[in-house]
């Protein structure tokens, strides 16, 4: 597969400010990859998205999309996006007074009525918005709404779809209902995928990569078995949930085994109840080193136990 978006040290100080909200970032994207940008609040993922939006200039640096040098798209160009990019917010920009086929229909005008017609009907079913498709926006649930902007940025095919926390105020069976619809996009339009999102340990299940942004720059990219398993950081390790430190090293929970054991060298000091599992923390009995590990059983509290950890 092909390099689809090329990203050289691009820079960004907005006006007024005193540290740069992007330093030097560089990365690129295969044809067809899905990788996640996460960071800390203001750590620079919004303004990143934006630029390669080309809604936002940089001050310095090359964004290649393809063979095509897109850094300065919007001073150049009289539209106010690019053709091949689409940028999807929490705003959905629905527009209000039309029904969700006409919203759907607007970006491919250009089209031939019956190429357009297929477009619709096919996006229409994708997103199972058949029996909305003549409501008005407001009509509809946020989920609803949330599925109908996705249609309308996907209308167009585009190469690149920028996705800045689209999904963060749906709930969870909404959020991975409209997952696995962004993964059959992805698997059908081989369309590349730049997404943010607050929430780190779902992105993980679905992305191919993974790139960490601190304070504008990008710090770590990897599988989400590397970022999640081998952190660069402890505030790498920290944004993706609980961990150990075991001799220096990250160690996460999912990583210890632990049995019961009248002989153990732990004890068990706490038990809580988490839905799937039971986080549990156990202490050492000599040198009190507390460890918090995962039980799909219910353990009982002050008991003896022996921990094993897994490669
Ligand atoms: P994130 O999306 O990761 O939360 P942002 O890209 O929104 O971060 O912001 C990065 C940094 O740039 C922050 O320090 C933020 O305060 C600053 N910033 C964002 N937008 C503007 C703006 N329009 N003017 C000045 N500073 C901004
Ligand atoms: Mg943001």
């Amino acid at each position: 597969m092909g390099t689809m978006l090329r990203v050289v040290n691009v820079s960004k100080k907005y006006p007024f400010s005193s540290k740069n909200a992007l330093n030097n970032v560089s990365f690129s994207l295969k044809t067809g990859e899905w990788r996640a940008i996460v960071g800390a609040n203001g750590s620079g993922k919004s303004t990143l998205l934006k630029i390669l939006a080309c809604a936002l200039p940089a001050d310095s640096g090359e964004i290649w999309l393809e063979d095509e040098q897109i850094t300065q798209y919007s001073l150049y160009s009289l539209l106010a996006e690019h053709p091949h990019i689409q940028y999807v917010s929490q705003h959905l920009g629905l527009k209000p007074f039309h029904t969700i086929r006409e919203n759907i229909a607007y970006p491919i005008r250009h089209l031939g009525e019956r190429a357009r017609r297929q477009r619709i009907e096919e996006l229409l079913e994708i997103f199972e918005l058949q029996e909305f498709q003549n409501q008005k926006p407001q009509t509809l649930s946020g989920g609803q709404q949330q599925r109908a902007a996705l249609a309308v940025a996907l209308a167009n095919i585009p190469t690149l779809l920028l996705l800045d926390e689209p999904f963060s105020h749906l709930d969870m069976p909404l959020r991975f209902e409209l997952y696995q619809v962004i993964q059959k996009i992805r698997n059908l339009f081989c369309t590349t995928i730049l997404w943010v999102t607050p929430q780190l340990e779902e992105a993980l299940a679905y992305v191919d990569t993974v790139s960490v942004l601190e304070k504008g720059c990008l710090v770590q990219t990897g599988t989400p078995q590397e970022i999640y398993y081998a952190p660069a950081t402890f505030s790498i390790a920290k944004l993706f949930g609980e961990y150990n430190i075991v001799e220096g090293s990250i160690v996460r929970p999912s990583r210890i085994e632990i049995a019961l054991n009248p002989t153990g060298n732990y004890v068990i000091q706490q038990v809580t109840f988490c839905g799937i599992y039971y986080r549990v923390v156990v202490e050492h009995f000599v040198h009190r080193q507390q460890l918090v590990v995962y039980s799909l059983e219910k353990l009982p509290l002050f008991h003896r136990a022996d921990v094993r950890f897994k490669n």
